[in-house]
């Protein structure tokens, strides 16, 4: 998911929130949501498809609006429907909060079940619902020890834009796992956005990334920040760098596509494939790619052209829509690859479903070899910090061998990034802060190896 927020006294902070979204669309595509205050009244926009359907006639407005979150939904917990949505808006005892969340509680279920005994009634079946009812329900006096209180029972991966009538709130988990960066704007306005292409869409300077562990209060008097778990073992996670995040964000100070270009290269000094031509899986597998042909010398041509009007294929909830989606969003150019040898670069394989269509569909256009090259490892563990990969059985590298993946896609050869060559790559980020378990599955959070809240898996 992607989540946003603004505030500002002298800008459109609802305005600004849909340039945020569009910018960061990218991060989920099923539904996307705008809530607004003007200091009194709350309220939430939200529906189903991408951020110009749900906002296609109106984005909302209110007279003296000051504040705005939104958010971007990419589902990995509940189902894909509109009670689902974000962000959630709420009236509790001390007020009215909007939050908005990317990220996958990894003790949702208990803590829902719990507070369920109790007599809360829940309205969704999305993990951040635990969140602001725990909000809601505590005795302490401020905002910002309500959400400290809360955020400190929860376990997992979170970046939240929250709001109140008067007050904007940013937080990361203790691992920072997602990234959530501040930026202001030349009139002063902040801006809290999961990646740094959200401030430039707005003319945003970036402030710095909101530290894991950390919470950020803005308001009339300014920005104020409260560590509140500062010391445990960061977790960032590498598949930002790899897939999810855009090329052009910089994530805890390191650029993606500086990343993406990097695995490229590697890749062509680990697996010494060698052809007549460079292709990349776009738009994904294209910074690699790039960086592939440039260390080895050889050419990076357009094999495969991408259909502008389709989203990402993997953000389809069921399979049966993912299948349909690879042929209408991908094909081959006959002229560039027919009696060639096409390298073809892509950034991962997770079920094995685009790449086994691609190479066939290269064949068919006349390829006289296909020799893959994936700027990752082999996915063989679910993750359960935002990425729906957590059908494990669905994982291709799960079950099968770098050669038995290699015959079931049907390539001539396949080269995975190794995880130390993948650590290369990321010169600014310390190795050891990352997460790195969908490869590996050394999984950062004690307990966190177990299914998502109320996952339906
Ligand atoms: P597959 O067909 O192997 O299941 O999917 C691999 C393709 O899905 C790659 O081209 C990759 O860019 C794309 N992809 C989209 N979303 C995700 C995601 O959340 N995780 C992973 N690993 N790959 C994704
Ligand atoms: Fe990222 Fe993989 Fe860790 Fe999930 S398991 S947070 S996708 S590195
Ligand atoms: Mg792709």
């Amino acid at each position: 998911c992607g989540v946003y927020g603004v505030y500002s006294h002298t800008e459109d902070v609802s305005g600004l929130t849909y340039l945020g979204l569009y910018a960061l669309q990218h991060r989920g595509q099923e539904s996307a949501g705008i809530a607004i205050t003007d200091g009194a009244w709350m309220d939430v926009t939200r529906g189903m498809g991408l951020v110009n359907e749900v906002f296609r006639h109106q984005v909302p407005h209110m007279e003296n609006q000051c504040i705005a979150v939104g958010h971007v939904r990419y589902s990995t917990t509940g189902s894909s429907l509109l009670a689902n949505t974000q962000p959630l808006l709420v009236n509790y005892a001390g007020g009215k909060i909007a939050l908005a969340h990317n990220g996958n509680l990894t003790n949702a279920a208990e803590i829902r079940h719990e507070l369920e005994q109790q007599g809360t009634i829940f309205q969704t079946s999305i993990d951040s619902e635990v969140i602001v009812n725990l909000i809601a329900r505590s005795h302490k006096e401020t905002i910002e020890e309500r959400i400290i209180e809360s955020l400190k029972m929860v376990k997992g991966c979170y970046c939240l834009t929250i709001m109140t009538e008067d007050k904007l709130i940013g937080a990361r988990d203790p691992q920072g796992f997602r990234p959530l960066c501040l930026g202001k704007t030349e009139e002063g306005s902040w801006i809290l956005s999961s990646e740094t292409c959200g401030l430039d869409v707005v003319g945003a300077e970036f402030v710095r990334d909101v530290l894991p562990g950390e919470m950020v209060v803005i308001d009339k008097d300014g920005l104020k920040s409260y560590p509140f778990a500062t010391d445990e073992k960061k977790a960032g996670c590498i598949f930002e760098y790899i897939y999810f995040a855009r090329p052009d964000s910089v994530i805890d100070g390191q650029s993606v596509h500086e990343a993406r270009f990097q695995m490229g290269r590697e890749l062509a000094r680990e697996s010494g494939f060698k052809g007549d031509i460079v292709i990349s899986v776009p738009d994904s597998g294209t910074t690699a790619a790039t960086g592939f042909a440039y260390e080895s010398g050889i050419p990076f041509v357009e094999g495969l052209i991408k259909n502008r009007y389709i989203g990402r294929t993997f953000i389809q909830p069921t399979q049966k829509k993912r299948d349909t989606a690879v042929k209408l969003k991908l094909n081959a150019i006959r002229s560039v690859v027919e009696g060639k040898s096409v390298i073809m670069v892509d950034d991962s394989i997770v079920r094995g479903t685009t790449s086994g269509k691609i190479v066939r569909m290269l064949r068919n256009a006349g390829a006289t070899a296909v020799h893959v090259c994936i700027s990752s490892p082999p996915i063989g563990y679910p993750c359960f910090y935002g990425i729906d990969t957590s059908v494990r059985k669905e994982l291709i590298a799960a079950t099968k061998s770098v050669e038995e993946i290699r015959e079931f896609i049907g390539a001539d050869s396949l080269h995975f990034l190794s995880i130390e060559g993948l650590k290369k790559c990321v010169p600014n980020l310390k190795a050891d802060d990352m997460c790195y378990a969908c490869f590996n599955s050394a999984y950062p959070i004690e307990d966190g190896a177990k299914p998502a809240g109320n996952s339906k898996y």
